[in-house]
Formats: structure tokens, sequence, C-alpha cells
């Protein structure tokens, strides 16, 4: 940005945009933003004082390469047309209203924060867990801090065959010492140096041909330090249907060959064996107080319309015992005050990022992320899919679609902020975060050792 686009801050004559949450689809959307056009200015704001959603809370503690992308992330901070507004929940502290009278639009990025139901008996009871908050809870999410995860557990079944399921996996499996060295949240390394796990099932209701998970990450669980891996030959029998499904799809192909490499592994008498399963739904958790064992209904494939390949159960079950249970089956976004929502998919209704109501477009407010095309895709697939969201933005603004807001002025949004009771952590104060965490890490050689309470983030921040 030049100097005089500098001086000239936050101007009425800009483009003012609010961008609601802080992980990378509100990284992504305000990049693009601010390489898009010179006279913007754009709040970032975020429900924590921490920026940068799943990439600190999701992303596994053992895959720090992953988190590298924060450094561009960073580069957007430090763009003076950017203001960071952590510790701002969205309908708490403000409103759709309350933004749109302050900008002249308004990109909601906040991800899927919820998980989908089994809809099964038991799936309530104490051991059955599901996997987002588990890995919101190793990751130090503030929330899911006092989960109660009973690791007095032997076996483990994981539900679902995505790549959640095979963090959880992996998580569980390693032994503590490789855990402790990473950026895992002190309260669950404590934790997990208590578990009894000795095997952990992965299970997944369609054959190995349909199964979620890339390659890369299928691939480290068959070169755990900890555990053996176990995969029976007979579940891995592809039929024409999956095998016509999965044609050109590269993944799927490399997947089966992992899995056959797997199959043919013996074992070594490692301290822990992960063990992955097929064409299995389940129908109920069972248990005394407790989870003690999980039914399953046996399926077999059959092709729909289209070249879909369903699971169709055949009537018999078996029975898997096992004392924690991770349902592992997808985040879901959740309905966020003043907009629409679409129950069925768990996302906002939207046209290319434009929201929609009843198929009308509501005039300044845009998606990004997963709740807008629900949770799917790589850290890198939100760059595109914002890039999309603030293209139509653009336009809208050159088309002179976005109305002025009536009361530009940032500090008009400090002042609303204050009266909210909000006490905004801006970038400054993330940055001294950042690096108490990075300093306290280095002296334990590890990554970061991370705040988890909020209050202490603050104090951290501004010490
Ligand atoms: P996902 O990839 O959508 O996998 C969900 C799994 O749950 C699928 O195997 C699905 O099976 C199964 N499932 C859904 N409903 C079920 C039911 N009622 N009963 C039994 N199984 C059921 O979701 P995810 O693992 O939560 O991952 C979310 C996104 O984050 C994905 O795009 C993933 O790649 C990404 N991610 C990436 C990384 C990484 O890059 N390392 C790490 C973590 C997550 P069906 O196919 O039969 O529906």
């Amino acid at each position: 940005m030049n100097q005089a686009a500098a001086d000239r801050g936050a101007s009425s004559t800009e483009l003012r945009v609010a961008v609601v949450g802080a992980g990378p689809a509100g990284f992504y959307a305000a990049e693009a933003l601010l390489k898009g056009r010179e006279d913007v200015s754009v709040d970032l704001l975020d429900r924590l004082p921490t920026p940068y959603g799943l990439v600190r809370f999701g992303v596994a503690p053992d895959h720090q390469k992953l988190k590298s992308v924060t450094r561009l992330y960073e580069r957007t901070l430090g763009d003076p047309r950017l203001r960071y507004l952590g510790n701002v929940e969205f309908g708490q502290h403000v409103t759709l209203d309350d933004l749109r009278k302050h900008y002249h639009a308004v990109v909601v990025a906040v991800g899927a924060p919820s998980d989908r139901r089994l809809g099964i008996p038991g799936e309530d009871l104490p051991g059955s867990l599901s996997a987002t908050e588990f890995v919101a809870w190793y990751n130090g999410l503030p929330d899911h801090a006092d989960l109660h995860v009973p690791l007095d557990a032997t076996t483990a079944v994981v539900i679902g065959v995505g790549n959640v399921a095979i963090d959880v996996t992996r998580v569980l499996a390693k032994s503590v010492d490789e855990l402790a060295r990473t950026d895992m949240a002190d309260h669950a390394i404590e934790h997990l140096r208590n578990s009894s796990i000795e095997e952990v099932i992965i299970v997944g209701r369609r054959g190995p041909a349909e199964a979620k998970f890339t390659t890369k990450e299928l691939r480290e669980l068959g070169e755990l330090l900890n555990a053996d891996i176990y995969v029976d030959e007979g579940e891995l029998v592809v039929p024409a249907a999956s095998r016509a499904a999965i044609e050109g799809d590269v993944n799927a192909q490399k997947n089966l060959e992992v899995l056959q490499g797997f199959a043919r592994q013996t074992p070594e008498g490692k301290p822990r064996r992960v063990r992955i399963r097929f064409l299995l739904s389940p129908v109920e958790i069972q248990g005394e107080g407790r989870v003690e064992r999980v039914v399953f209904e046996r399926n077999r494939l059959e092709e729909q319309e289209g070249g879909w390949v369903a699971a169709v159960p055949t009537g018999e079950r078996e029975a898997i015992d096992a004392q924690l249970v991770f349902r592992s089956v997808g985040y879901r976004g959740t309905a966020q005050p003043g907009l629409p929502f679409d129950e069925s998919r768990g996302v906002i209704p939207n046209e290319a990022g434009r929201v929609t109501d009843a198929g009308r477009a509501v005039p300044g407010v845009y998606v990004a992320g997963w709740i807008k095309r629900g949770p799917s895709g790589v850290i890198g697939t939100n760059k595109a899919d914002a890039m999309e969201s603030v293209r139509a933005l653009l336009e809208d603004a050159d088309a002179g679609l976005l109305p002025a807001p009536p009361d530009p002025a940032p500090e008009a949004v400090d002042a609303l902020l204050r009266s909210r009771g909000a006490d905004p952590f801006g970038t400054t104060e993330w940055f001294r975060l950042d690096a108490v965490e990075l300093e306290a890490g280095e002296a334990q050689g590890r990554p970061r050792v991370k705040v988890v309470a909020v209050e202490a983030m603050l104090r951290s921040g501004r010490d």
C-alpha cells in the first residue's frame, strides 16, 4: 500500500468490510480484499483472543508443518489497513444489524463449530465423545479444556473414515513422549500420560474405496512407532461399482494400495494396535453407565443412480467391545443470529458467496469457508472459496449495490464494542501472546506451549 493510502486511514470514502471469523477462510477473505482494492479497510473479528481458527484448534499437534501457513496470515495481520478485533463475539457483542451500520459489507466466515450426530441409542453414554470435541480438547480450545476423556479404556472405537478419524487415532496410538514434543495442550499431555489404550479400531460404513482420508494421512498409520497396523484383506474386496466410481480418483486408488500393504504387514509386537474395519454401520452404543460395546450392522455396497455407491444393511450384526467411542462423522455449521440457515446442510444459503434468503440476495452480506460450502477440503481449499466470495463482493461494490453505512468511522465501532462490554484483543497483543507461547516452547524443545484459558491469554498479551 502507498503512504498516501496509509495516511488516509479509514476514511468515509473507502470500502469498509467486517470479516467475522479469523480462521483460514476469514484470513483468505481479508487477504483477497486487501489485494483486490487499495482503498479498503478490514476489521477481522473473532470470538477468541487468538486468531487462526482450526489451524490452531483443529490441525493435529504432530502436523506442525501444516501450521506454517500462519506466516501468510501474519502478513495479512501486519497490513495497516486491517484491524484484528479478537475476543469479540458475533451475536453477543455485535449483531449483523450493528455491522451493517458501520461497514459496507460483512463476510461471515465462522466455520462449522459443531459435529454431526449418529442418531443411534447410547450416543450420549459417558465414554462416547465427538471427535470434534476431543480434537478441540487436545488442541487447547478454551471451551473444551474441561472435557472428561475416560482414558482408562483399553479399546477405543473411532467411527468414520476421514482425516479427523486418523488424527484422533494417531493421538491415541502415539506414546506420550512423542506427543510431549508437540504443541498439544499441557492438560491433554498430562491426561494422555495415564492412558491405558491398547487398541484403536477405525470403522467405516462403506468400503475401502469410499474412505475419505487422504493417502498421506493414511500412510502415517503404518509408520507409527508405538502401534502395529491391522487390516483384514477380506474387507478390502472392491466391487465393480466402487472400482468404476473411483476411476481417475488418484487418492482413492492410492488408498487401496496402502490398505493392501497394511493387510500384508507383519505385526512387530508394538505396545498398541490400530485396526481399520469397513462395511459396518453403528446401530447402538451399549453399556451400564458408560460405554461397554458398540453394535454394528454389516453392510454390502450397492450402486445407486449416478454412480454413487451406498451402504445397504445385510441384517447381520457384530458387537465390538470398547470403553471409548469417538464419533468422527464430520463437523457441522450452526445457525448464526440474524442470518438465514439451511438446516439440512448446516450452511448459510448463498450463491457464489452472496448470502441468499428464500432465493434472494441479502445486500452486503457474504459467506466464506465451511459455513458457506460445508466441512470439506483442506486448509488451502478455503483460498479459492474465499476469493470467489470476495470477487462477488467487489463486483457488487463496483456496481454500486452496497449502500453506504450510516456510521463508517472505526472509532464508532470501538465505542459500540465498549458499550457492549467487549474487550477487544488486537494484533499487537496477539503477537505478544504468540511470542510468550513460542518462548515457552523453545525452553522445552517444543514448537510452542499454548496458553489455554481466555483470561490467561488476555493477561499474557498485555503484560
Ligand atoms: P469427512 O472427511 O467428511 O469424513 C467423515 C466420515 O464419516 C466419512 O467416512 C463418512 O462416511 C462417515 N460418516 C458420516 N456419517 C456417518 C454415519 N452416520 N455413520 C457412519 N459413518 C458416517 O470428515 P472429517 O474427517 O471430519 O474431515 C473434515 C474435513 O477436514 C475433510 O475435508 C478433511 O479432509 C479435512 N481434514 C484434513 C486434515 C489434513 O489435511 N491432514 C486433517 C483433518 C481434517 P461416508 O463417506 O459413507 O458418508
